[in-house]
């Protein structure tokens, strides 16, 4: 789809909110195309919840639309405090022609906006820029109309969906019975790509400064990922990967550089970018430092590190995901100790003494030998830093970061449960006891309960709305969490054959593909990256124009 090109229209206003301090939101560089793509044909603020401690009015009561920016799951009781702090109800049936409507994007409902159905006039899945000239063409057309009516009168803009014109049955237990679409609304819902991103990429806005990365003006190198590990949202949700043109980026690091001493490469594939080392001699040649998201370890070289170093990177940001080679074919990751450790290796001795690595407990598939070998992996990686500080004469550290997995829709592991709380705690119990005492190692583990949230958010039906609204009123997911109708959506392994809230989604990705990725996983088959763009590729899906 390509966004259409209409004039900007100063009568209607957009309140563009993220649910988060404007530090998380002004890093997110989705936010600062969003706010791009409504200014260009409306006028349009940024909202962000205030800082803690800071009061005073949000304002996006007063607009034609209230459009959230969803991309972290527990943003949500933030969302909804936003909501009633602007007298606006909270549920999207309460809401009359006096409100503005009330509207989400962003990868949560991208996933699956069902938990969240109750709460929004209509949901854009997908890159949404790509919908805005068209939705604000006919709110703006039609803002005399009732509230229905124009719902229904936008439900036929692609990417667009409208919860209120489906009926969706199921028993409060996680199953669904029957899903129907009402007045003529489409069964299923395209999720919006733009096969044109590679031409245009994002950075930051010059007016939305603010960012956590104070020193760094924040380029994307691209959309999507082609490694296809199974756990991993980023890696199916924006195929086709796209990475933006060399060219593209040069212009944007020149402007970047006019304003900012650094480069923030933003991306969750910038070492497969084919022409990364190009874009790192450019920001050098400029005089500009660099920071990386993460690094992907089988892709870094010496002299590629040589030049982030260079760059003035402190900090090697790398994510095994599994303590073992075992365990990392079974979801997919094809790196081994020996890549990760190589890479440390390089690194210190250009002098990045200091590593993050992230991991997850609870994989599916994960047994004891796991979790011993991710403390294993982790001294051997300080080990390695050790060995290079020696030689630089200063110390480095690693700080290993552990998350609990937790189920994403619209990946190979959608079907899967959270691990047992229980479960969880033991295995961080067993990684505190191995490696809190380390020196030179700081080690942060989130606890289950988070995750089993998450999950809830995650893989649930429109039942789950009711969970959140309880644990909006009671302050705190405690009691909602321990509710049958919770432990049946993120405890339980669910059915190949079952129906998922988020099937409507027509995300390009087949769904009889994730299934075989799935099953792959036991016998710890891995399947290799995507191939290059346009070299014919149609294993996952039909994305014409870009694998094929
Ligand atoms: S069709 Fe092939 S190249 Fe395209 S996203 Fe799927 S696996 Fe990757």
């Amino acid at each position: 789809m390509k966004p259409q090109a209409i004039a900007r229209d100063e009568s209607f206003a957009v309140r563009l909110v993220y649910p988060n301090t404007a530090a998380v939101g002004a890093s997110y560089l989705g936010f600062h195309k969003i706010l791009a793509a409504f200014d260009a044909v409306c006028r349009c603020d940024a909202a962000f919840m205030p800082d803690e401690g800071s009061t005073g009015p949000l304002n996006i009561a007063r607009c034609d639309l209230a459009a959230f920016s969803f991309t972290f799951e527990m943003d949500v009781l933030n969302l909804l405090r936003m909501l009633k702090e602007n007298n606006i109800p909270l549920m999207a049936a309460e809401r009359n022609d006096r409100h503005p409507l009330v509207c989400a994007g962003g990868i949560v409902p991208t996933m699956n906006p069902e938990p969240f159905a109750a709460f929004f006039d209509f949901f854009v899945l997908g890159e949404g820029e790509l919908a805005i000239p068209a939705l604000v063409e006919k709110l703006s057309a039609s803002r005399h109309q009732p509230r229905e009516d124009r719902l229904r009168d936008i439900a036929s803009i692609e990417g667009v969906y409208i919860p209120s014109l489906y009926v969706v049955e199921d028993n409060h237990d996680g199953f669904i019975k029957s899903r129907r679409a009402l007045g003529g609304a489409p069964e299923r819902v395209k999720r919006l790509y733009d096969p044109g991103f590679g031409r245009t990429g994002s950075a930051q806005l010059a007016g939305l400064e603010g960012s956590i990365f104070k020193d760094s003006h924040l380029i994307e190198t691209g959309k999507g990922c082609g490694q296809g590990c199974r756990f991993c949202a980023s890696g199916f949700v924006y195929r086709p990967v796209r990475h933006v043109d060399k060219e593209r980026l040069f212009a944007q690091i020149d402007e970047g550089l006019a304003r900012k001493e650094r480069i923030g490469l933003i991306g969750s594939a910038i070492c497969e970018h084919p022409e990364i080392g190009a874009v790192y001699d450019h920001i050098l040649k400029k005089g500009g430092g660099i920071n990386v998201s993460s690094l992907r370890v089988e892709y870094l070289s010496a002299d590629t590190l040589a030049k982030l170093a260079a760059g003035g990177l402190k900090t090697m940001t790398i994510a095994p995901e599994a303590g073992s080679d075992r365990l990392r074919r079974a979801v997919n990751k094809r790196m081994t100790d020996e890549d990760v450790l190589g890479a440390v290796r390089l690194a210190a001795d250009v002098g990045i003494l200091n590593v993050k690595c992230y991991f997850l407990i609870g994989l599916p598939g994960e047994r004891d030998e796991d979790i011993a070998a991710l403390a294993a992996l982790a001294k051997r990686i300080r080990d390695e830093l050790l060995a290079g500080s020696k030689r630089h004469g200063r110390a480095g550290k690693i700080t290993v970061g552990v998350n609990p997995f937790v189920p994403k829709p619209q990946t190979p592991f959608q079907w899967e449960p959270v691990a047992p709380l229980a479960a969880l705690k033991e295995k961080s119990a067993k990684l505190k006891k191995a490696l809190s005492r380390e020196s030179n190692m700081e080690l942060k583990i989130e606890g289950g309960k988070n995750a089993a949230v998450q999950g809830l958010l995650s893989v649930g039906g429109r039942s789950v709305s009711a969970l959140i609204f309880r644990a909006f009123e009671e302050g705190g997911w405690t009691a909602a969490l321990k509710s049958p109708a919770a432990k049946s959506v993120y405890a339980r392994r669910k059915e190949f054959g079952e129906a998922l809230p988020w099937d409507f989604i027509d995300s390009g990705v087949a769904r009889k593909y994730l299934q075989a990725e799935a099953e792959k996983a036991p016998s710890e088959k891995t399947t290799p990256p995507c191939p290059p763009e346009h070299a014919g590729c149609k294993r996952c899906g039909e994305f014409t124009g870009n694998c094929c």
